[in-house]
């Protein structure tokens, strides 16, 4: 299903290439985060010395693709691309580091999806810059030792706690990047909005902000629904008013929540007094595969304190009651 709020990348997303920030000076929000990697840029730039490895950390959608390309233009270096599980053989591995230049950008993004094999020959790659590639088979087989360039890894993950330690502890550089705050996607929208030609008020890139459920993504896909609903109508400028109208025709509610979200909300509470229910069970009542639900749904409605998971199953929050405009049982009040 195609939901505009959805943090993953769609397709569709493909349009926004245009608007990564392309500097350091560009990159709105995350501050902690940049003030420390501007450090060891800087730095790595002065010694003209490969940085050493990074690794990024957080849902997907913060950034963290456009921060390692930052990072490589920022240091003036070549960058180069690839995924967790497109890797598949330590082969395919050993072909993309012997192409590197001194001191490129190696990102591998969902680093923790990796085959356990090209895990093992990462270690020296990261460590030592070298690879030592089993040749032949059987008591023929020999391991050859090859020098790579000192390269940087950066590395993406929307799980760090599922990497192997020994892998995480090869990153020098490890950065978490957090959901940003409305002012900071407000600042992102009425950016985007001029990059794609068109014109927001501040109102209107507020407007759009407050729904995007704290990730420039998210705030990207919904500048784009509302510019077409805009222009349909005729309207040359994004304020709040239009914003409101096109999002409200969307689904997308004041704080981000889309029809589904609510979907889920009602049949917990309607359905199930509000739980505790179990997944499958949920999953049923909305003809909705499980997975789709723990993975795309669930971990806003918990961010945002609208259901548990408890060991009995999921269960709604007053705050959940009051967001549906529905008095709260007794016991939830307190
Ligand atoms: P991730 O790799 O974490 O999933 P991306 O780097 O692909 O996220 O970013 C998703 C989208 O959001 C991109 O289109 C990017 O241009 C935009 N974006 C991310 N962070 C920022 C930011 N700080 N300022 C402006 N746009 C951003």
């Amino acid at each position: 299903e195609d939901r505009p709020i959805s943090a993953e990348a769609q397709p569709d997303d493909a349009r926004d290439k245009a608007l990564r920030p392309l500097s350091f000076a560009e990159f709105v929000g995350q501050p902690a985060a940049i003030s420390n990697l501007k450090v060891f840029v800087e730095a790595a730039r002065r010694r003209e010395e490969a940085l050493d490895h990074v690794l990024l950390s957080g849902p997907p959608g913060l950034g963290k693709t456009t921060l390692a390309q930052i990072v490589a233009r920022e240091l003036g270096v070549g960058f180069r691309a690839t995924s967790g599980p497109v890797i598949a053989r330590a082969g395919d591995l050993a072909a993309i580091l012997t192409n590197l230049e001194p001191r490129d950008v190696l990102f591998i993004d969902e680093i923790h999806r990796l085959a356990p094999v090209v895990e093992e020959i990462l270690y020296p790659a990261m460590e030592d810059f070298c690879l030592d590639l089993v040749i032949g088979e059987g008591p023929a087989a020999r391991t050859v030792r090859i020098d790579l360039p000192p390269f940087t890894l950066v590395g993406a993950t929307t799980r760090a706690g599922l990497l192997a330690t020994p892998l995480r502890d090869r990153f020098g550089v490890p950065v978490r990047l957090e959901f940003y705050d409305v002012k900071e996607l407000t600042g992102i929208v009425s950016r985007a909005a001029r990059r794609i030609g068109s014109e927001a008020t501040e109102d209107g890139a507020a407007e759009i902000a407050k729904r995007a459920r704290g990730t420039p993504r998210v705030a990207g896909r919904l500048l784009r629904r509302v510019r077409d609903f805009a222009e349909a109508d005729g309207s040359e400028i994004i304020d709040a008013a239009v914003a409101d109208k096109a999002l409200k025709r969307l689904e997308v509610d004041e704080i981000g929540l889309d029809s589904l979200d609510r979907r889920y909300l009602n049949a917990l509470i309607h359905h199930f007094s509000g739980g505790p229910v179990g997944m499958d069970t949920m999953a049923a009542s909305l003809a909705e595969a499980r997975d789709a639900l723990e993975d795309v749904v669930e971990p806003f409605l918990i961010q945002q304190g609208f259901i548990q998971r408890t060991p009995r199953g999921r269960t709604a929050t007053a705050r959940a009651y009051a967001h549906l405009g529905l008095d709260a049982p007794k016991t939830l009040q307190s």
